[in-house]
């Protein structure tokens, strides 16, 4: 397996598929906690499934208007296996590397540490929980193999937030929401906080 997108030198948010004269992306809404699309298991998604490309940029385009660093295939109401990410790396202290961790996987798999695992616990929020947030404990690096939009094997590893987005984004395609990992009443909390008003 080749890794084919690992830490671009620079912060190359806006790279999509629409600068690599793909489809434009269009905004889609955001599917909020509650909606069954994000309570399944996201299907395996094939080289016959048809309007990837445009999937993929839509995705990019609703994660960018969200002001979101990751979004999955389910939080604009479509249940494949894909998610985005354009997440800024940070250092063991949470300080902002200045660079960004920027792609697209297809059909991914999580992969955590073999044996131990150190957690660290950070606040957490999700689109699809607009305006709450919540303290999480995740593993601290993560890794995810997969496909990237041209079906090329692909490799995206960090630790700090770019691990926690990981854990995130893979969580979304098995219908699994952060709040659904806090303790009932964190949780009760965090749905009680969130705003699912469209705001229109
Ligand atoms: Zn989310």
């Amino acid at each position: 397996m080749t890794p084919s997108c690992q830490l671009p030198p620079n912060n190359i948010a806006g790279m999509t598929a629409e600068s690599a004269g793909g489809p434009v992306g269009q905004v889609r809404p955001i599917t909020y906690y509650g909606e069954d699309v994000l309570h399944r298991p996201c299907a395996e998604v094939t080289r016959d499934t048809p309007d990837l490309d445009q999937l993929i940029a839509d995705m990019f385009a609703s994660m960018y208007a969200a002001e979101g660093v990751g979004l999955a295939a389910n939080q604009i109401g479509v249940g494949l296996r894909i998610f985005v990410i354009d997440c800024p790396e940070q250092d063991d202290e949470g300080h902002p590397t200045g660079r960004s961790v920027v792609g697209t996987v297809i059909n991914p798999t999580l992969h955590l540490p073999n044996g131990h695992r150190e957690l660290v616990e950070r606040t957490e929020g999700c689109l699809s929980v607009p305006g709450a947030t919540a303290v999480l404990a995740r593993v601290s690096e993560a890794r995810v193999t997969g496909f990237d939009a041209n079906w090329e094997p692909i490799e995206i590893s960090g630790t700090g937030l770019v691990a926690r987005c990981l854990q995130h984004e893979c969580d979304h395609l098995e219908g699994t929401v952060y709040v659904d990992r806090l303790p009932k009443r964190a949780r009760k909390q965090a749905l009680a906080d969130a705003d699912f008003s469209r705001g229109a």
